[in-house]
């Protein structure tokens, strides 16, 4: 047994719930880095954002046939954050070092961040002082192809994992055709926010989200690597300030404060 291996204690989520053919295979690329559990949701829970169950218990079962009994697995009856910090709380080993979350069926781009229960699952690592990583890849309602995604899926752990502690949530896509890895930033667009509208058959107004952008994509961004053929490695911060606004703030109450003449 490699040593390296037995250091590394790996707590792998997702939003797809413990069923999903992503995880099985997240955690069997995980399993070559350390030793992994897998703690997930017992349904679906894409697009829950970071909710936590914070008005009613939570609890897991062991769920061993998500990958025939190889790796540790349980199920809960909560949000993908809910799994983090259950898990996390859980693991009787030592401390986790790594959480890591996907793979999504479907990229967590851009916007995508904010209500991804993918990524939240690993901010909340990050909450928890642990490092996260969220992955996701293309999906189309077609089978993906998780056998070709492993080889730079694997890479990507690893030059990842080597470098901890120097990043703390990473949010990493991967097209289905890999030609190289780009480190990224959040690409930001605005919606037109067109709604369609519709009866529904007793003649009831229904509508849908058609979610058309302003914008173009921009260049750098994690949205523009994925659509040019490369895995995006995007890492991001917990303090959602603006900056730029505060500054200027600042500055000007820090001016309208002072005195103004002798
Ligand atoms: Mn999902």
């Amino acid at each position: 047994m490699n040593p390296v291996k037995q250091q590394r204690n790996i707590l792998v989520t997702n939003d797809d719930g413990i069923y999903s053919p992503g995880l099985a295979a997240l955690a069997e690329i995980a399993a070559d880095f350390g030793k992994v559990k897998i703690v997930a949701p017992d349904v679906e829970r894409s697009s829950s954002g970071h909710s936590i169950s914070s008005d009613r218990p939570i609890s897991y079962r062991a769920t061993p046939e998500v990958v025939d009994g190889r790796i540790d697995a349980y199920r809960v009856n909560g949000t993908p954050a809910d799994c983090v910090a259950l898990g996390a709380h859980l693991w009787s080993e030592g401390p986790v070092d790594a959480v890591l979350s996907g793979i999504n069926l479907g990229y967590n781009l851009g916007n995508s961040i904010w209500h991804s229960g993918t990524i939240s699952a690993a901010r909340q690592a990050t909450l928890l002082k642990i490092p996260g990583i969220a992955f996701s890849t293309h999906h189309n309602g077609e089978k993906v192809p998780f056998e070709k995604l492993a080889g730079p899926l694997r890479e990507i752990l690893a030059m990842l994992l080597d470098r901890l502690p120097h990043w703390n949530l990473v949010n990493v896509n991967v097209p289905h055709e890999v030609r190289g890895v780009l480190w990224t930033q959040q690409s930001v667009r605005h919606y037109d926010n067109q709604i369609v509208g519709q009866r529904d058959p007793v003649g009831r107004m229904q509508y849908w989200f058609t979610i058309e952008p302003v914008e173009d994509v921009e260049r750098g961004t994690d949205r523009w690597a994925v659509e040019n053929g490369f895995a995006s490695i995007n890492p991001l911060g917990l303090d959602l300030t603006d900056w730029r606004s505060l500054e200027i703030a600042r500055g000007e109450s820090v001016e309208g404060a002072a005195p103004t003449g002798g």
